[in-house]
């Protein structure tokens, strides 16, 4: 009976060793974080009511963004969609993030108001696809023919996109829904700006990663007050602290989600 004891005592031993051993060799990491400085080159974006160009300020977030995330993380591989003042079409943003193997996708913007909008308008948004909304998504899809991968362009294949997108989008919801909460908290703590919430609109941008995906509207540069912080360097340095916590945030609980509790 002792020996029948051990024998299972071992395999129990044997086992756990192995199961610990299999875990740690699969540990699923948020690994590589996408960058996406909204617009570039001929497409300025939103230009502020002092002049400032909406492009020039993404890019000086995304680059702020990237610089405190390579302080603080060793071997966390940041992806820039695009790093000097560059063209870049929607889809090709998401080809550049899938490929990269990206985990989060982040897209960095500023607003602005339309002309005929009488309502002044302040504040920071966060935009995530919402699988509700789906008949829009497949509207927008086959409508504008996007690509989710290289895939050729051709109706047949716009029609696995979209349901290869529908599928991303139910997936990553959990997560982006989660990323958004995370960012509006931080950027309360982190900055003067107003909170305007979280959105749902089919961004094209959002489509073509295939991994969860924000978009972040830091402020109107339509509005004199928030376009004078996005333009001066602390307001710079606080929206990238604020999407860099986030960053810290949600891949602390993603490690151990995906580590601890499979
Ligand atoms: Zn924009």
């Amino acid at each position: 009976m002792k020996k029948v004891i051990i024998s299972f005592l071992t395999v129990f031993l044997f086992l756990g060793v192995t199961q610990e051993l299999t875990s740690q060799r699969n540990l699923k990491i948020l690994n590589t974080i996408i960058l996406d400085a909204g617009h570039g080159g001929k497409d300025p974006g939103a230009i502020g009511v002092n002049k400032s160009y909406e492009k020039d300020l993404n890019l000086k977030i995304t680059f702020k963004v990237k610089e405190l995330l390579e302080n603080n993380y060793r071997d966390l591989n940041v992806i820039l969609t695009r790093s000097d003042d560059t063209f870049i079409e929607l889809q090709e943003r998401g080809r550049i993030a899938n490929e990269s193997g990206g985990n989060l996708f982040v897209s960095i913007h500023c607003n602005s108001k339309k002309l005929d909008d009488p309502e002044e308008k302040t504040g920071f948004e966060m935009y995530i696809l919402d699988p509700k909304r789906l008949d829009r998504h497949f509207d927008l899809t086959l409508n504008q023919n996007l690509y989710l991968s290289d895939i050729k362009r051709s109706t047949e294949d716009s029609v696995i996109n979209t349901i290869k997108a529908s599928s991303f989008i139910f997936s990553n919801y959990k997560y982006e829904e989660r990323m958004a909460k995370i960012l509006i908290k931080e950027f309360v703590k982190e900055t003067g700006l107003t909170n305007r919430g979280i959105k749902q609109e089919p961004f094209v941008v959002l489509y073509g990663a295939s991994m969860p995906a924000v978009l972040i509207e830091c402020g109107f540069l339509s509005n004199q007050s928030d376009e004078a912080y996005l333009n001066s360097e602390k307001g710079q340095n606080d929206v990238a602290n604020a999407i860099y916590k986030s960053i810290r945030f949600y891949k602390t609980e993603y490690d151990f989600e995906n580590n601890f509790y499979r």
